[in-house]
């Protein structure tokens, strides 16, 4: 069992989540980018890191392994391509940590090796995934590798999961999120309603993250490219009615790039 779930801020603008077991005693951290505050975290909590999980290439999702192994020996999984995994996971590969199962998913798109991780709720109580720069709180991550349509593919996946299912992403980026949010679904007021209790958040130094399945449905504009208030939204900046949801999506997308 996971006795606890912890952001930890590291750079600017990154989380490390750290999962700790319930002997008290072992931690797992995913996405380490920098090793200071794991440590820092570990020491003041008397922890020993068991395990790291990886969701993609990115230095700021990777740097601290190489301190962190030499320090601890975790068993360290991700995908393909990264130096000091232990473990390589893609589609439909499994992890357990804490005696909690985790299932992998692809979801390419941000970069082409990136997976994420889900649990079912049924060792947790809710469900709970750790998704990386894929899906992000009212927002999703920019286009590094993959195409459009490979993104739109990774957030359906993300989608189709259960409504209270926790979103762990890696950035605190969402009230510039909802700003963009705010400017490409207009009319939607759960947006702005959240606008105003995640400004709350941040006034009071609180985390935005994890958000739900459900929330990111109602005010994500990324998950909501089959709506038409988004269809029009691309239509404004194509100039034309888009021919399908995969335009609308690379619309929005391209629009956020340049917000
Ligand atoms: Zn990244
Ligand atoms: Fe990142």
């Amino acid at each position: 069992m996971i006795a606890g779930i912890h952001p930890l801020p590291a750079f600017r603008d990154n989380y490390i989540w750290a999962l700790i077991g319930d002997d008290g005693e072992s931690a797992c951290v995913v996405d380490p980018g920098d090793p200071a505050p794991v440590r820092e975290f570990l020491d003041a909590k008397r922890l020993k890191l068991s395990d790291i999980l990886i969701t993609h290439h990115h230095h700021d999702h990777t740097g601290g392994l190489q301190d962190l192994i030499a320090r601890h020996r975790p068993r360290v999984f991700g995908p393909a391509g990264i130096g000091d995994i232990d473990q390589i996971l893609g589609e439909g590969g499994r992890v357990t940590v804490f005696g909690v199962d985790f299932t992998v998913f692809a979801v390419p798109g941000h970069t082409l090796d990136h997976i994420a991780y889900y649990h079912d709720g049924s060792a947790h109580g809710i469900p709970l995934l750790f998704c990386g720069d894929t899906l992000f709180a009212a927002g999703c991550g920019r286009l590094f590798e993959g195409t459009p349509a490979q993104m739109l593919a990774s957030l359906r996946k993300l989608m189709a999961l259960p409504p209270q299912t926790a979103v762990h992403c890696t950035h605190e980026y969402t009230l510039a999120n909802l700003a963009f949010a705010a400017a490409a679904d207009p009319a939607n007021t759960e947006l702005r309603e959240r606008t105003a209790a995640e400004r709350n958040k941040r006034e009071n130094g609180q985390p935005t993250l994890p958000s739900t399945i459900e929330l990111e449905l109602a005010t994500n504009p990324f998950l909501r490219c089959g709506e038409p208030e988004l269809a029009a939204s691309a239509a404004g900046r194509l100039g034309r009615p888009a021919l399908d949801e995969t335009e609308v999506f690379t619309a929005i997308r391209q629009w956020k790039d340049e917000f």
